[in-house]
């Protein structure tokens, strides 16, 4: 056939699936224009700072190059620009460890390279000892916890299936229920997680039609250092969910990327708050680990940890996705834990030392905070580690609130902006807002509007920068003297 040469036009939403026409994003993309704006101080996204990376460098042997490369890692370490003043050891002298590129970049099946499940198998029980038989739980690699998360959903859940989720929720977690014709349903939260008493009288009331979906079969929660509210769940807050879920039949879903970021006053002696997968008898808990946080996001990689049958289902998933996370970033993980010396290595001077460096943000912040921000406007917990700290704006107080003229989420908009003329980029809680949850009175919600603010990159002179102008915007909205 002779070629036309003229393009014929296509067009390409014809041919775009229902799924990818129905797929939401996450409304923390609209905060992107704002990083651009000069002078913008963010405490808007919640990235790990890149001194925690425990990698200064790779050297790659490539022979068709005859050569070894070196790759190099963060070095500004300039001290007054970081917190805590993290150590920099120039590349030492090479010591062979032990991963084994013959098997690490070779196709792996089943649940992982097998050097890499069997070490954190080990690590699992080390940490957590799951209460129920060895051979019953097993764990899965993953491209990290947001892979694993869409592992999950795929397994567990049908379309019109309604999943349980925090009133405030990674937004991932949200978005990635709703492209799936998932109906998530908010539970409400206090400062400890989310309330049992609530979460009993919603199953206890559950009415399909009402509703818009099936009885949950899941509760999916971040348990330690949450994002966005920062809160971590006490072990007696944990054990009453879990008591509920055991009523119910629910199954929990704990998504912990910020489990060893949290604040530990005495290092490595401090025991960590118990997560739900210690304290699971029935074997009802999927758990959801990732290296992100305390080796790199970019590593892409994490753990699942679960009842057998559960993972060896979400195991079948992802031998037609991912097949399992990259060989590269398994050895060179493999190749840091042996730099480490192994399990202690990792446990007692590794994990103690990125606790510490964001424990430090998170008080340096909070003393900023309580120097420059006048208490009539908001208030804020004490930060228990991890990236952020949830402030709650007083709108109870506010004089727009009093006469009646503007709802809080007119106010909650209206601060926001404020702190972008300020040059302040912040994160509202209307992100992070769970559908599905109790109407509440104008005065609850009064007391459920709140600002995610990011301790995590910052330097010590931008975080009293930003603060000092967040002031200035809150004073402005509330009418208080300069
Ligand atoms: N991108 C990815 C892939 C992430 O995992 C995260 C951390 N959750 C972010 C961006 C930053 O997200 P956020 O703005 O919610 O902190
Ligand atoms: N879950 C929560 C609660 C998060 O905050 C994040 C990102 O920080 C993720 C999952 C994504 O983690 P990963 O990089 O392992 O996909």
């Amino acid at each position: 056939p002779s070629a036309n040469p003229t393009p014929v036009k296509v067009d390409y939403a014809s041919f775009l699936s229902d799924e990818a026409k129905g797929r939401v994003r996450s409304q923390l993309k609209e905060l992107r224009p704002y990083f651009e704006i000069p002078g913008m101080i963010s405490f808007g996204g919640g990235y790990p700072h890149p001194s925690t990376w425990p990698i200064n460098g790779m050297t790659l042997s490539v022979p068709f190059a005859g050569k070894s490369v070196f790759v190099p890692g963060f070095e500004n370490r300039d001290s007054s620009t970081l917190l805590p003043l993290a150590k920099y050891t120039p590349p030492a002298k090479t010591s062979v460890v032990g991963p084994d590129l013959s098997n690490d970049l070779q196709y792996s099946a089943g649940m992982g390279i097998p050097f890499m499940v069997k070490w954190l198998t080990e690590h699992v029980k080390k940490m957590h000892d799951p209460p129920y038989p060895d051979g019953q739980w097993s764990v899965l690699t993953t491209a990290g916890n947001t892979d694993g998360q869409d592992g999950i959903y795929r397994t567990l859940f049908n379309k019109g299936d309604s999943v349980l989720l925090e009133e405030f929720a990674y937004p991932a977690a949200l978005t990635t229920a709703q492209s799936q014709g998932i109906v998530p349903a908010a539970v409400p939260m206090d400062g400890d997680g989310v309330v049992p008493a609530d979460l009993d009288k919603m199953l206890e009331e559950w009415d399909e039609v009402a509703r818009g979906g099936r009885r949950p079969k899941a509760l999916l929660l971040v348990p330690t250092c949450s994002n966005p509210t920062g809160v971590t769940y006490p072990a007696l807050r944990k054990r009453e969910v879990y008591a509920v879920c055991r009523k119910w039949n629910i199954l929990i879903i704990e998504d912990d990327p910020y489990c060893y970021l949290q604040i530990r006053p005495d290092g490595a002696d401090s025991p960590l708050v118990p997560s739900f997968l210690s304290m699971d008898i029935d074997g009802r808990v999927v758990r959801m680990d990732s290296f992100s946080k305390f080796i790199a996001p970019g590593s892409r990689c994490g753990w699942i940890t679960g009842p057998k049958p559960l993972v060896q289902a979400i195991a079948h998933k992802t031998e037609s996705s991912t097949n399992n996370p990259s060989g590269i970033s398994i050895a060179t993980i493999g190749a840091v834990i042996q730099a480490w010396g192994g399990h202690e290595g990792l446990e007692n001077r590794y994990l103690p030392h990125i606790s510490e460096v964001y424990s430090q943000r998170g008080l340096r912040f909070v003393a900023l905070l309580e120097k420059y921000i006048p208490g009539l406007t908001a208030e804020w917990p004490q930060p228990s580690g991890g990236m952020f700290l949830w402030l709650r704006l007083r709108i109870e107080t506010h004089p727009s609130f009093l006469s009646g003229r503007s709802t809080p989420t007119e106010i909650q908009d209206r601060v926001f902006k404020t702190f972008i003329e300020e040059r302040i980029l912040t994160a509202p809680s209307s992100y992070f807002k769970t559908p599905g949850g109790p109407e509440w009175s104008r005065e609850e919600e009064a007391k459920r509007i709140f600002v995610r603010l990011s301790f995590s990159l910052p330097t010590p002179e931008e975080m009293e920068e930003g603060i000092k102008r967040m002031a200035r915007g809150l004073k402005k909205e509330w009418g208080l003297e300069q």
